[in-house]
């Protein structure tokens, strides 16, 4: 028999080997390939591809070691973003999986466990809605559209102790490693050492015998990233899609773009398991599903025991004289200390200032290779103070004279974490001094990437957070995600408009997102919550309805947006990126590729134009963007990922969440 084999790491799509008959797909076998040995999955039977001298395959290692329903799911992903099965087996099975495959694992000692709280109307009728469709054994997916605080967790996790109960299992996607933890704890409570984590944070060694021992049945609760997609779990019944609008589900890096939640809903249908994606904040695209009955809606749209959503006041930085925190945001924060009580500072930059800049001739220190405004970052855990760009993450010593006229002393331009930090501690010292209250000093805790680097070192923070140890917690992007401390009366943003500014059709949609986010963080405990958001557009929409907390709202103004626009959701989207170090080469290879697309009449091509990020490092990008309707089979673009031009990268992105 014929037989086509997927090998990982491979740009080819399958290899075709001739063997006896006892072969299934989804075998892990041994095969040749050029002059080694390698492993390979088995994806299809009766190959008819028209090879002739075919070699044999060495042996079976492995019967029926991926699940057809996945081995279908691998395809789709490669049919549908455009990649070769080598590439999807590259992130499917990571590298060392393959070594030392069958290791035997001990059993899990299930455990007495908490007592779970008492479901919300709302959250019971979600539950029950969820169970009956697990009972009728039947793909769906639900969109749980949940206000921040509403409870969601609950929901999971009373879905999954049905799902369990019914020897079945369970496994949910979280946005991000450092979350990992969060979940985990939160269903190791309620389920003891039936639970466990499977992400790239793990050595090596860990997630081989974690992927083996998740692959042999031993845990019912598996918990993720999004490369958790992919792992085979028997008797699988629910896959649980948490922050469903977050993009960290996306692989931005490398080809395959695939987008885990979208993989997700894809494998629920091909295994017809129950799928729940949950958030405060849907994704356009997918509560626009939900309102085209694609998804059903669920809803819970009151806080847990009757708790208000916090109160948030918009301050116009416009009438405050560029201060980076206003009086408004200092009075506040001292009266919440004063209180006894926590804050959550919020901005979305990281270091101490993001310009220095000449003020005798106006120069601004730039990265050599990039070209754009370096970031000043002051001493950091034992690094020196450097200027970074973080773009490229080009580094050089920090310096104070300015090199091109060598006369002006450079100044500070912005602010970033670390600035933010210095002046929330001056006003932590200034309420010292003026209240003679107890020593507060150390209490402010500042978590951005600088700090997150180390392994372990964000989830220490959140812990003396959480313990109380600390009062005041300064961070990006990092402080906004799904946590819950119960003390946080108040949240400041310092700069609301950062992500609005992006040339990209989801700048608002991702400014309401996060804005709605962290706002959220305030008042989940008995106290009341307030929320301070400092912004230069207070009139701009995405500010707005983050402001008034009304997602529907924001959504019925965007839809309208994207349907006058025709993008996402009403149209598809794929953007060819082009790269290398010829400027011009790069110029005319883009042209020479969009000429090619102008000719298929059913799509329109915008572009090519520069990239927002023109230059990076030795690397000048452009991109041509791709639209088409949505019944179009875009398979036919295909063609893109099989350019070979000399000196220039082609990267095929589709359904892109950034498109600059
Ligand atoms: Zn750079
Ligand atoms: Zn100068």
């Amino acid at each position: 028999m014929k037989v086509d084999v997927a090998i990982p790491r491979t740009k080819i799509d399958m290899f075709t080997y001739d063997c006896d008959d006892d072969v299934h797909v989804g075998d892990l076998v041994l095969v040749p390939l050029r002059n080694k040995t390698t492993h390979g999955v088995v994806v299809n039977l009766n190959s008819k591809r028209p090879i002739s001298k075919l070699k044999k395959i060495i042996r079976i290692v492995h019967d029926r070691f991926i699940p057809e329903s996945l081995i279908a799911l691998y395809q789709w992903i490669a049919d549908y973003y455009l990649a070769t099965m080598g590439e999807v087996l590259r992130l499917a099975l990571p590298s060392k999986i393959l070594k030392d495959p069958d290791m035997d694992v001990p059993p899990a000692q299930p455990v007495v466990t908490a007592q779970p709280p008492t479901p919300t109307l709302p959250q019971t009728a979600a539950i029950q809605e969820i169970i009956a469709n697990l009972d009728a054994h039947r793909f769906k997916t639900y969109l749980l559209y949940g206000i921040t605080g509403s409870g969601k967790t609950e929901v999971y996790l009373r879905a999954a102790d049905h799902v369990i109960t019914q020897g079945g299992r369970v496994l949910i996607l979280v946005p991000e490693i450092s979350l990992t933890p969060l979940l985990y704890s939160r269903f190791k409570e309620r389920f003891g050492d039936e639970t466990i984590t499977i992400h790239s944070g793990l050595t090596q060694k860990q997630r081989r015998i974690a992927w083996y021992a998740i692959h042999q049945g031993k845990y019912k609760v598996i918990i993720g990233p999004r490369s958790a997609v992919f792992v085979p779990i028997p008797d699988l019944k629910m896959i649980v899609v948490d922050e469903e609008h977050d993009t960290s589900y996306k692989e931005h890096e490398r080809m395959p773009h695939y987008n885990a939640r979208d993989s997700a809903v894809m494998r629920g249908k091909l295994e017809n398991l129950t799928v729940v994606l949950g958030s405060a904040t849907p994704q356009i695209e997918s509560y626009h599903n939900a309102q085209i009955g694609k998804y059903a809606l669920l809803t819970l749209e009151e806080r847990i025991e009757k708790r208000s959503l916090p109160q948030i006041t918009m301050i116009d930085l416009r009438s405050e004289n560029k201060r980076f925190i206003s009086p408004a945001l200092e009075t506040k924060l001292q009266h919440t200390l004063a209180q006894g009580e926590q804050a959550i500072i919020f901005l979305n930059r990281r270091g101490f200032a993001p310009h220095l800049i000449c003020p005798k001739c106006g120069y601004v220190v730039r990265c050599k290779f990039c070209g754009l405004p370096m970031v000043y970052h002051k001493p950091n855990h034992g690094e020196g103070a450097t200027l970074s760009c973080h773009i490229c993450s080009h580094k050089t010593k920090k310096i104070s004279i300015c090199p091109h006229c060598h006369r002006g002393t450079l100044l500070y331009r912005g602010a970033g974490t670390q600035r933010i930090e210095e002046m929330v501690n001056r006003i932590v010292a200034d309420l010292q001094d003026k209240e003679k209250t107890k020593d507060i000093s150390d209490c402010v805790l500042r978590l951005d990437r600088d700090i997150a680097r180390k392994r372990g070192q964000a989830e220490e923070i959140f812990e003396k957070f959480e313990r109380g140890d600390a009062r005041i917690l300064l961070g990006t992007q990092l402080v906004t995600k799904g946590f819950d401390f119960p003390d946080v009366t108040l949240v400041g943003i310092v700069n609301a408009d950062v992500i609005i500014n992006l040339p990209d059709f989801r700048s608002s949609e991702r400014t309401f997102q996060m804005l709605t986010q962290v706002a959220g963080r305030s008042g989940r405990g008995a106290k009341k919550g307030i929320v301070l958001m400092q912004t230069f557009h207070p009139e701009q929409y995405a500010i707005l309805f983050s402001q008034l907390q009304d997602y529907r709202k924001f959504y019925e103004h965007e839809i309208r947006t994207r349907k006058e626009l025709d993008f996402p959701p009403f149209a598809r989207l794929v953007l060819v990126r082009v790269k290398g170090q010829n400027a011009d080469r790069i110029a005319r290879e883009a042209e020479k590729i969009a000429q090619r697309l102008k000719r298929i009449k059913e799509i329109a091509v915008y572009g090519p134009n520069r990239s927002f990020y023109y230059k990076v490092r030795k690397d000048y990008r452009v991109f041509i963007l791709v639209k088409m309707q949505k019944n179009f089979n875009h398979a036919r673009l295909r063609f893109l990922t099989e350019l070979k031009p000399s000196g220039c990268t082609i990267d095929v992105d589709v359904d892109p969440m950034d498109v600059f």
